[in-house]
């Protein structure tokens, strides 16, 4: 089932809708500045427990989601951050992600 599902037209757990939630470990901040990505580094915003989180959009979603060629897709895929790349893709809360956002209604 999970093979089925493709992130990169999905997005909806990258819409979460509250700020601060999309938790960012310090390995990640220092990944992010090796790489010379310090545009990566810098969109944050204080998360909980302490730790740095994505920055949302007013509508909640991540400042990295949506590419030209689609608004679901994740601009910094290849490099996205460790959360991101933990959540599991077909797990509960993903279906109730794409529930919620009515990715997989019909039509
Ligand atoms: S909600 Fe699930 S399918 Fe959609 S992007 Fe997130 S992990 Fe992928
Ligand atoms: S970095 Fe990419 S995968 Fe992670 S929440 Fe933002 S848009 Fe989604």
């Amino acid at each position: 089932m999970s093979e089925e599902l493709d992130c990169l037209a999905c997005g909806a757990c990258c819409r979460t809708g509250s700020d601060g939630c999309i938790l960012i470990p310090p390995e990640d901040l220092t990944r992010w500045r090796a790489l010379g990505r310090h545009d990566v580094a810098d969109a944050v915003q204080p998360g909980h427990f302490g730790l740095v989180a994505f920055a949302t959009r007013a509508d909640g979603s991540c400042v990295h989601l949506g590419t030209e060629a689609s608004a679901n897709a994740c601009r910094i895929y290849p490099i996205r951050g460790t959360t991101c790349r933990q959540f599991e893709r077909g797990s509960p809360q993903c279906l109730e992600f794409r529930r919620d956002f009515g990715v997989d209604r019909p039509g």
